[in-house]
């Protein structure tokens, strides 16, 4: 098991690596293999195109500037937009934004299909309002959708927790997300690890088993 996140020396960032923990993968794995993985044409393309947009826009360029960029710079044709229903404004707009720089948009929202929850085998009590139609997410319609669009990329807009697991499982072609769902922080998932010392460890503490 690593335990990246809780190490204290980062030696991985450092040139000297006489020192790290004895569970640090460069101490237990081979990278010949995962190295060369970089080097074929797609990944490389990928690849050389995100650091060259970290490094050009760092600290300066939103993420929907730095989309567009690795969209033109990919020499990407056909952008897919898989987003959810509640940021329809959003789509909307960062779809006004492609259109502008030159790409085709092809766009889905997620309660397409018009399938009530019952025929998912979703309880009528675990729907929102018990009792009244509610169609339910369709993500793997989405990513299926925009692969028969034959997209060049996709961007995820605001997709659920776990519906957006099934669009990545599903979806050919590759994924990068402009807008991670949370409904309480205003779409600032971090803004609950911010505030974790304070406001919101008691929602996000493991409740011990007595
Ligand atoms: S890769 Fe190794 S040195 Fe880097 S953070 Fe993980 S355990 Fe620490």
């Amino acid at each position: 098991m690593f335990t990246c996140a809780n190490c204290g020396i980062v030696s991985c960032e450092k040139e000297e690596k006489e020192v790290m923990p004895k569970n640090c993968p460069m101490t237990t794995k081979d990278y010949t293999e995962i190295t060369k993985e970089y080097l074929t044409e797609q990944n490389k393309a990928i690849f050389v195109t995100a650091a060259k947009i970290e490094s050009e826009g760092y600290c300066e360029w939103s993420r929907a500037r730095e989309v567009v960029e690795f969209a033109k710079r990919m020499s990407y044709k056909k952008i897919g937009l898989a987003f959810c229903k509640g940021l329809k404004r959003e789509a909307k707009i960062f779809d006004t934004i492609l259109r502008d720089h030159g790409f085709e948009v092809s766009s889905i929202v997620c309660k397409n299909g018009g399938i009530s929850k019952e025929d998912f085998g979703i309880d009528d009590a675990d729907k929102l309002h018990p009792g009244c139609f509610e169609p339910a997410c369709n993500p793997i319609a989405q990513a299926i959708f925009l692969n028969e669009e034959k997209v060049d990329l996709n961007v995820v807009i605001g997709l659920c927790v776990g519906h957006d697991t099934l669009f990545y499982k599903y979806a050919e072609s590759p994924v990068t997300t402009l807008i991670t769902k949370d409904r309480a922080l205003a779409h600032n998932p971090a803004g609950a690890l911010y505030c974790y010392e304070s406001y919101y460890r008691k929602q996000l503490k493991a409740k011990k088993n007595k």
